[in-house]
């Protein structure tokens, strides 16, 4: 049995955390914050539930589907309804991708965090939430990881890092074990960058639809001050009669000249724009709530084989900076993968 210390409480860790629980190891997950799932993230507000990072998945491997399916509880799931629309710079809308849509897309009844909540129910492993770790220290024989505070923890054989690249370079930076693998796994890390988004929600007190009933609308050259716009009503359970809550993702480029924007002034441009893009005709805005996702989805992709020297002195990486796109079942897959590694190193 080995002791495992797994770094972020998103899908990847959380993945990882479940399969190597399931042999036997004793595992510790750090979480930097109160709420799990990472940025496969659900909120509620004024009656309403609504996934305001990942707004869905498609599982794409039988590994991920078993996971989903078969091995988690299943009852909570909820297919959405409606296809997937596109738009280009100049609003003009068209039905998406037919084979795309025709495979069915998912979330959770209490939002797709449900995800999350459910990998910990079914493991057996320790979860320390509100635990930032700033650094690790190899020494001989095992590992310890370093709270902010300064608390150690420790020890353990094996070590797993799930951040988003820039967030796992700083810690490695913070870090005591061999200088020359750090600074190859800092080079790794390093070659994928994440771009910056904002994620918009707005409430309406009347029932709204996109085009063609559409669950959402994709802007696929790249040009519109809006990346995605999604209706959280197509979702059961998400959104009471009557009301509207539409989510809005606005394009990386715009997100990053308005890092430092107000979010009063980032609910009225992301207001303007779907409301130019639906005919301008939208009603009276509700209540609306914004995040800032400083590392919403990687520019990049590392290859986990240049991680192997790291691994073979018990430091395991996972995550979506090694799918090379942001996916809520690809960063499964790189966790239940890690899991693997580190049990055919056991
Ligand atoms: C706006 C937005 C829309 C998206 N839309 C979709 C979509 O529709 N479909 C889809 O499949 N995917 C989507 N994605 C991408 C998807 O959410 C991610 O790819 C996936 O959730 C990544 O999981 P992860 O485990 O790799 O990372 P994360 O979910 O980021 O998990 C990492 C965890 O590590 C924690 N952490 C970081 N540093 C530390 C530290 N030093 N100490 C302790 N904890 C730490 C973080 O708090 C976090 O909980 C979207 C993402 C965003 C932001």
């Amino acid at each position: 049995m080995s002791r495992i210390a797994i770094v972020g409480a998103g899908a990847s860790g959380l993945a990882a955390a479940f399969q190597l629980s399931e042999k036997s190891h004793e595992v510790c997950v750090f979480e930097k914050s109160r709420g799990v799932s990472g940025r496969a993230a659900s909120r509620s507000r004024n009656g309403c539930r609504y996934d305001y990072g990942a707004n869905y998945f498609k599982p794409e491997s039988n590994e991920v589907a078993e996971l989903i399916f078969r091995t988690l509880p299943h009852d909570e799931l909820c297919r959405i309804a409606g296809d997937i629309w596109t738009f280009d710079a100049n609003g003009n809308h068209a039905p998406g991708d037919p084979k795309q849509n025709a495979s069915a897309k998912w979330t959770y009844r209490s939002g797709i965090s449900t995800l999350g909540k459910l990998l910990i129910d079914a493991g057996n492993f320790t979860l320390r939430r509100e635990s930032l770790i700033e650094g690790l220290h190899h020494h001989k024989t095992h590992w310890t990881v370093k709270e902010t505070g300064g608390t150690s923890h420790g020890p353990f054989d094996k070590v797993l890092l799930t951040p988003p690249a820039p967030q796992s370079v700083d810690l490695l930076k913070n870090s005591e074990a061999s200088p020359e693998m750090l600074s190859d796994m800092i080079s790794v890390l390093e070659s994928v960058p994440y771009h910056i988004q904002f994620s918009v929600m707005l409430n309406f007190n009347a029932t709204l639809t996109l085009p063609g009933d559409a669950y959402a609308m994709i802007n696929t050259d790249r040009k519109h001050r809006l990346a995605w716009l999604s209706n959280e009503g197509q979702k059961q359970g998400h959104v009471p009669a009557g009301e509207s809550l539409l989510v809005a993702q606005m394009n990386p480029k715009w997100s990053a000249e308005h890092e430092e924007d107000s979010p009063p002034s980032i609910i009225a441009a992301a207001y303007e724009s779907v409301n130019s893009l639906l005919g301008n005709n939208l009603p009276t805005l509700h209540w609306a709530d914004t995040q800032r996702w400083r590392y919403a989805h990687p520019n990049g992709e590392a290859k986990i084989e240049d991680t192997a020297s790291a691994s073979e002195i018990g430091l395991y990486f996972a995550g979506d900076a090694f799918v090379g796109k942001g996916r809520v079942p690809g960063a499964l897959q790189t966790g239940l993968a890690a899991a693997n590694r580190m049990l055919a190193h056991s």
